[in-house]
């Protein structure tokens, strides 16, 4: 069941996973189309925070716990051994020493970056390898597993996480996760577009990106004891037919979900990962410093909040 919310609010949630964001696939990550992007994300996240700090902006960072993790520390190392651990397996590319290879797949230093922005952030899960449901090697027990190691992980660097971002978006074993201490979690609803076959959906869809078609706005949902904060907006990298869309058109979607969610009381729940805006930095930037403006200015003007996926669900009453 949906519920109405007091006031319009903007959420930002950021998949922070670097190369685990692509462990789950076959194919050689160094072949992986945002491999060059992986490199350039601790700028893009310095200079994000320093947008966001400028502007008083929260947003929620999930993590993928294995990020977090020292690969030179052998205590860290093996204190999770019932977890996969591609990093090392795929490690053959001789383009790449280990040293820049282990860079794309473990970034302690990027919470320290977060916690130690002046504006008050979230530090969520996107669980702690990565295990994608309904791919190879997933299981219940292994979610399980996963959900506990990020738990344990995460108090040992002195957080409780409390908000989830499923690999993928793909939404399971929700009931699990609201035993290990998780009150929220999001989703992404399938687009209008969805059930149309394949050519027209492409079609569509990148014709509502190349257009100011104003984005959805969403409500919180009560599902399975968490509360479901679903995201209606991917800001999305600039890569392949994306590269031909413009920062008008990001600004008008953006300032429309904003100004939607500002008049309908709803949600405006923009989601990306650091790889996308790393895509083209100096571009991607900017529509989302126009976008900060905007939120500061309405939050000043009493329209709107900014809060964390756990602020949020803390606002909420549990009936
Ligand atoms: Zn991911």
């Amino acid at each position: 069941m949906s519920v109405q919310l007091e006031k319009g609010a903007f959420l930002c949630s950021i998949d922070t996973e670097l190369a685990w964001g692509s462990a789950h696939r076959e194919k050689d990550p160094t072949e992986y189309e945002h491999w060059d992007s992986y490199g350039r994300v601790r700028d893009t996240i310095e200079r994000l925070l320093a947008l966001m700090d400028r502007y008083e902006i929260r947003a929620t960072w999930a993590f993928v716990g294995r990020l977090l993790i020292d690969p030179r520390d052998d205590a860290q190392t093996s204190l999770y051994p019932e977890n996969p651990q591609p990093a090392n397996v795929h490690h053959t590319d001789s383009r790449f020493s280990e040293a820049e290879y282990l860079d794309r797949w473990y970034a302690p230093e990027i919470l320290e970056m977060v916690k130690s922005a002046r504006s008050d952030h979230e530090i969520g899960s996107h669980t702690f390898s990565h295990l994608v449901f309904n791919e190879l090697g997933y299981s219940d027990d292994q979610f399980e597993q996963d959900l506990a190691a990020a738990q344990k992980h995460a108090e040992a660097l002195g957080v409780s996480l409390k908000s989830l971002i499923f690999p993928k978006n793909r939404v399971a074993n929700v009931a699990t996760a609201a035993r290990h201490g998780f009150t929220s979690f999001r989703s992404v609803p399938e687009s209008r577009t969805a059930k149309l076959p394949s050519v027209p959906r492409r079609l569509l869809q990148r014709l509502d990106a190349y257009l100011p078609v104003p984005p959805d706005v969403s409500y919180p949902k009560r599902t399975e004891g968490l509360w479901e904060l679903p995201a209606t907006y991917y800001y999305r990298h600039a890569g392949g037919w994306a590269r031909w869309q413009t920062n008008m058109v990001r600004t008008a979607k953006l300032k429309a979900g904003l100004k939607r969610a500002a008049s309908r009381n709803a949600m405006f729940h923009v989601w990306f990962h650091p790889y996308d805006i790393a895509s083209a930095p100096d571009m991607l930037l900017k529509p989302l410093e126009r976008t900060f403006a905007e939120v500061a200015r309405l939050r000043d003007a009493g329209k709107l909040d900014n809060l964390t996926m756990g602020q949020l669900s803390e606002s909420l009453p549990v009936s």
